[in-house]
């Protein structure tokens, strides 16, 4: 078995060589970068927006076409984006429920838990 060639770590200035993207040291620095901070922000931006949106959009449609007026509480995906940012961050894709509705929608699709971000 041939070896697989070593490339120099894509941290900025490190001389080390690796058979990955970072070496071991930056590795763990880099791997932290993806996954938490980029979330946070994720998420950060997520509750701005949602917040916004039930400002705009109070009431829980669902309710409505019953003749209710029920403050909305959650921000659904009328298309589930499964992960899909084009479509998570598409408001024409947004439609303000209840917690009531949002929970039997996402029961009765499919048992797709939703992305909690
Ligand atoms: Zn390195
Ligand atoms: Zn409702």
């Amino acid at each position: 078995m041939p070896r697989k060639p070593k490339k120099p770590c894509k941290h900025p200035g490190c001389p080390n060589l690796t058979e990955g993207f970072y070496c071991e040291e930056h590795e763990s620095l880099h791997r932290g970068e993806r996954t938490g901070a980029a979330n946070r922000g994720y998420n950060r931006k997520w509750q701005k927006a949602r917040g916004r949106f039930l400002r705009v959009n109070p009431l829980c449609v669902e309710c409505q076409k019953e003749g209710k007026y029920v403050r909305a509480t959650v921000v659904d995906h009328i298309v589930p984006h499964r992960g899909d940012p084009v479509l998570f961050w598409d408001e024409s894709n947004w439609q303000p429920l209840c917690k009531h509705h949002h929970d039997s929608k996402t029961m009765t699709e499919d048992r797709y838990q939703e992305y909690r971000y």
